[in-house]
């Protein structure tokens, strides 16, 4: 290549023979039918090479192409291209009076990137942002348009595809009527007083947060619809400032807090679409367990605290309602998300990440596909019982595994 491109955080340089940006769909199609490589980055937010296409490989940005936002306000739904952010989505999804169900913790990130790996805010009741996802379009290998709506029983593969099937160039996702939220922080919850499934259905969107330096959670973030019935307080300290989740980074960066109603989209993220997401010079693990396995994992996460600590800027647990895309690490399962924003040292979190790892065996934990991990593909495989059926489906797609790249192979193509 002839500059380098990393990924968001800086820890990831991608190998690559070439970066392209097409500017129309048919230089697309070309482009990929031409290439015995492709991968797709999408915003470059995730912290592991899952978007590397390898040395002699091209690396494909969508982002010369026509940002299509599509609302359809009778059918409720959004067609939107593959290369657009939540934040640009958000604001025209909301000023046609609809909303999405919810977001992650950050506008910043592309769509098709992030339901590409699986990625979710939090709610018991909320799946991650795959979940209203109704149709998905396809560039595949050949060059050629497949489009895999909810009714093909491809689909349960198509949505959370880790980019292993082809270029996602356009995705329709279901709406609903606009809502509000108050987001209200506490402070300090000892872990004596969590009662987790209490706090965990509390309101629309709930968020744990600890540095783990001492036992129990520094804040607690509660995200209530205005339009259901608000549920219990936690048992902890009303925040008297605004807070940011990660100590020392400015309050600014983040949503209004204090219970302000206003638009879905300006509090279901953490973060303000205008600043620095999180704290900017960071890597990032999270783990997906079986929700009634919470209390044990914080248990088991409270006995490491003090290898964590050290190099932890904060951590967050979240829920997330079971889905039905395969390689889903919420995939037919009541979920629980452990989240880690180390510091952005990876020597030194690295070993820390294993004895996370090692604190949560036997507790069936997924890690997120955009996030650092150690997990052996071995392990992973025995963790998605559907694996066969993707496999399936990316050797019918793509046969010469053109869209296979390191990260995915030893998982989804242990023979090419
Ligand atoms: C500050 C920060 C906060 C975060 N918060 C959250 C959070 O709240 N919840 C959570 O779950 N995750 C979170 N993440 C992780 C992030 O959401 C994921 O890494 C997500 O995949 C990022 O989307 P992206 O577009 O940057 O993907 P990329 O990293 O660019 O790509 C991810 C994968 O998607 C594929 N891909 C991208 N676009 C396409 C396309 N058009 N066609 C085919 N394949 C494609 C890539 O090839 C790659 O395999 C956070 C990350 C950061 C940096």
């Amino acid at each position: 290549m002839t500059h380098t491109v990393t990924n968001w955080a800086g820890n990831i340089t991608y190998a690559a023979k070439e970066l392209h940006r097409p500017h129309s769909l048919d230089a697309l199609r070309a482009l990929v039918a031409d290439s015995a490589r492709v991968r797709v980055l999408g915003s470059g937010h995730s912290f592991n090479g899952i978007a590397e296409p390898g040395p002699g490989g091209v690396l494909l940005s969508l982002s010369g192409l026509p940002a299509e936002i599509d609302v359809d306000t009778t059918a409720r739904t959004v067609r939107v291209g593959g290369g657009v952010r939540y934040a640009e989505l958000a604001r025209v999804v909301h000023a046609h009076g609809l909303a999405l169900p919810n977001m992650a913790s950050l506008p910043h990130i592309s769509v098709a990137g992030s339901v590409a790996t699986g990625t979710h805010g939090s709610g018991v009741a909320n799946g991650s942002l795959a979940a209203p996802v109704r149709e998905v379009e396809l560039v595949t290998a050949d060059g050629s348009t497949v489009r895999i709506g909810r009714a093909d029983p491809r689909f349960g593969g198509a949505v959370t595809s880790l980019g292993a099937l082809g270029v996602v160039t356009a995705l329709t996702l279901d709406l609903e009527p606009s809502f509000e939220v108050e987001q209200h922080v506490f402070t300090e919850l000892p872990s004596e007083r969590l009662e987790f499934e209490t706090v965990a259905r509390s309101a629309y969107s709930v968020s744990l947060f600890t540095d783990w330096a001492a036992p129990g959670f520094r804040q607690v973030w509660l995200k209530r619809r205005t339009d259901q019935p608000p549920g219990p307080l936690p048992r902890a300290t009303p925040a008297t400032e605004k807070m940011h989740p990660v100590p020392g980074m400015p309050a600014v960066h983040c949503t209004e807090q204090f219970g302000v109603p206003g638009p879905w989209h300006e509090r279901l993220p953490h973060f303000r679409a205008e600043f620095t997401p999180s704290s900017g010079a960071e890597l990032q693990s999270e783990y997906l367990l079986p929700r009634p396995y919470a209390t044990d994992a914080l248990r088991a996460l409270d006995a490491v605290r003090a290898a964590v600590a050290p190099v932890l800027q904060i951590c967050e647990v979240r829920t997330v309602a079971a889905d039905e895309q395969w390689l889903s690490p919420a995939y037919g399962r009541e979920t629980v998300a452990l989240h880690f924003t180390w510091t952005d040292d990876t020597a030194a979190v690295l070993p820390v990440v294993r004895r996370v790892e090692a604190a949560l065996e036997g507790l069936e934990a997924r890690p997120h596909w955009g996030k650092v991990f150690t997990v052996p593909a071995e392990e992973l495989r025995e963790r998605y019982p559907r694996l066969g059926e993707f496999r399936e489906l990316a050797g019918a797609l793509d046969p010469a595994g053109k869209f296979t790249n390191a990260f995915v192979r030893d998982f989804v193509h242990p023979i090419s």
